[in-house]
């Protein structure tokens, strides 16, 4: 069964309920959220009867908890060596582990950082042993899944290479894991459009055991543009027919598939068209027009 999602939102009074129900409303049996704004790291504390209560609810969906996502904010950087940013960054993604724990989320999807100039030895060492600051000897079960990137400025882990070296450091390696993300990996200058090859290579590289979760976003940019700038599905340099190649990959059956389309209009969720989509595997050209309608 295709298993597939959007980000969600998360907020201090609905919570988990709240970000269930909306994936709900578009249709998904999966979703993904950040725990508070992705931008900043304020966050609220996690109200029990919330997580119980969206609990509950699912088990008269086919939301399957095991397969809900969180995404850490993306102001993280484990890759900056300027003393008080990592610590303040262990520090927040150390409570994020915990948050996480607490709402029963098994997977936390991390950007590996960036180098900030220090080089990509010093970015990868750094986030290495962030990594282990942060899993060694702790309790917690969550797996971090360190996410395929663009390239972007000083950005780590736009090459399978730079990820395996990071996750080669780690201690917990039933603790760490990848997510890729398909924009990301078109625009880091990965041929997307050979699904096969990408995964063999990405199979060599790291190993598909360690992928367990799929970001399915098209891209506004040009192959090896290091832009990362997504693209409604269909819409941009990737197209329809290579993102339904990963949502119905044999070999990718049983991994979470997350949108993280942009909004029509600034406005308008798409994840609900988009999900229908990708379902009925037809191509709308006048998607977006159609739910600026609506
Ligand atoms: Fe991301
Ligand atoms: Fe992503
Ligand atoms: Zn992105």
């Amino acid at each position: 069964m295709l298993i597939i999602g959007s980000h969600v939102s998360f907020n201090k009074e609905t919570q988990l309920l709240g970000s269930l129900e909306e994936a709900l409303s578009y249709g998904a049996n999966t979703f993904m959220f950040y725990t508070g704004a992705p931008q900043n790291t304020m966050r609220y504390p996690i109200d029990d009867r919330l997580t119980w209560k969206a609990l509950e609810k699912m088990k008269q969906t086919d939301v399957d908890y095991r397969n809900v996502i969180v995404h850490a904010p993306y102001i993280i950087n484990l890759g900056n060596t300027d003393p008080d940013k990592y610590a303040f960054s262990i520090r927040f993604l150390q409570e994020e582990l915990e948050r996480c724990e607490q709402l029963g989320v098994r997977y936390l999807v991390l950007h590996p950082g960036s180098h900030v100039g220090n080089g990509m030895e010093s970015g990868i060492r750094a986030i290495g042993s962030a990594l282990n600051q942060l899993l060694v000897g702790k309790e917690n079960k969550v797996m971090i899944l360190l996410e395929t990137m663009a390239g972007k400025g000083t950005e780590v882990g736009s090459k399978f290479e730079e990820l395996k070296a990071i996750m080669d450091q780690v201690e917990e390696q039933d603790r760490i894991g990848v997510c890729m993300d398909t924009c990301h990996m078109h625009d880091a200058g990965y041929h997307t459009e050979d699904i096969d090859s990408l995964l063999a290579e990405f199979d060599q590289v790291i190993g598909l055991d360690k992928l367990h979760c799929i970001h399915v976003n098209d891209s506004k940019n040009p192959f090896a543009s290091h832009k990362d700038r997504h693209e409604n599905i269909g819409f941009g340099d990737l197209g329809f027919e290579q993102i339904l190649s990963y949502c119905y990959h044999p070999k990718l059956e049983n991994i979470p598939k997350i949108l993280e389309t942009p909004y029509i209009d600034h406005t308008y969720p798409p994840y609900r068209y988009e999900i229908a989509m990708i379902r009925s595997k037809k191509f709308d050209p006048e998607l977006k027009e159609k739910i600026i309608a609506n």
